[in-house]
């Protein structure tokens, strides 16, 4: 499935991965956004200084992540 990774905020489209959650999904906001209110916390945020929410999802997703790997750190997903 090839989603266009083309960013909510400024219209900006990826493209190629980057190796961030926004591989994933279209983000809200990007690099090329400039600095907004977030709507979740209320905080200023900004690429280079996300707020507590971003840094939720980051450790969501890590752990989405490791889950996907055995204890012996083997890939295995079942494709079904
Ligand atoms: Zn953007
Ligand atoms: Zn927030």
């Amino acid at each position: 499935m090839g989603a266009i990774l083309t960013c909510k905020g400024c219209g900006a489209t990826k493209l190629y991965p980057t190796g961030d959650p926004t591989d994933l999904f279209p983000s809200e906001h990007c690099g090329d956004c400039p600095p907004w209110i977030c709507e979740g916390c209320g905080e200023t945020c900004s690429a280079v200084a996300l707020c507590s929410c971003w840094v939720q999802l980051d450790t969501l997703l890590l752990a989405d992540v490791k889950a996907l790997f055995g204890a012996d750190g083997t890939f295995s997903v079942d494709p079904a």
